[in-house]
C-alpha cells in the first residue's frame, strides 16, 4: 500500500473498483475488511449512525414545520380571497375560520376531492377561487349545518 496521500489517491484511482464490479472473492475480502472495521471501531460506527439519526430527525422536524407553514399559507390565502372574515358574525381570527360551501354539498365535494381542510384550500387555489364558497367561523358553519341557518341571522 502507498504511504503518502498523493500516492494513496493515485492508488485508489487506479485500483478502486465499485463493489458490483468485484469478483466474488474480492467482495468477500471487502466484506471482511468492513466487518473488521466495525468490530474494531464500534464507537465510530455508533457515532456515524447516531449522526445520521440526528440528521434524519432534524430533517423531519424541518419538513413538518415547512409543511405546517405551507398549509397555513394556503389557508390564509384562501380565506383572504373569500373575504377574510366570517360572513355571518364577522369573526376575523383565522383560527376560527373555515371555508363553507354556500349551497351545501360540502361532504360530497370533500369526498370527490378526497379531503377537506388543506386539500380543499389547495383545490380552491388550483381552480382559481371559484364562486359558491364563503368564509364562516366554525360556530356559524356548525350552526348552519345543524339548524339549516345560523341563529345569528334570525
Ligand atoms: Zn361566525
Ligand atoms: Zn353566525
Amino acid at each position: 500500500m502507498p504511504r503518502n496521500n498523493e500516492n494513496l489517491k493515485k492508488w485508489k484511482r487506479e485500483h478502486y473498483v465499485s463493489y458490483s464490479e468485484l469478483s466474488e472473492e474480492d467482495k468477500e475480502k471487502r466484506r471482511v475488511i468492513v466487518r473488521r472495521y466495525r468490530t474494531n471501531h464500534p464507537e465510530r460506527v455508533k457515532q456515524s449512525s447516531q449522526k445520521s439519526e440526528t440528521k434524519r430527525v432534524r430533517n423531519k422536524e424541518l419538513t413538518n414545520k415547512t409543511a405546517a407553514a405551507l398549509r397555513l399559507k394556503k389557508k390564509l390565502m384562501v380565506l383572504d380571497r373569500y373575504g377574510g372574515k366570517c360572513k355571518c358574525c364577522g369573526e376575523k381570527d383565522f383560527h376560527f375560520l373555515s371555508i363553507d360551501h354556500i349551497d351545501g354539498g360540502g361532504n360530497q365535494h370533500r369526498k370527490a376531492i378526497h379531503g377537506g381542510g388543506v386539500v380543499l384550500y389547495a383545490w380552491l387555489i388550483r381552480n382559481k377561487f371559484p364562486g359558491g364558497y364563503q368564509v364562516l367561523c366554525f360556530n356559524c358553519n356548525l350552526a348552519k349545518g345543524i339548524y339549516g341557518v345560523c341563529p345569528h341571522g334570525r
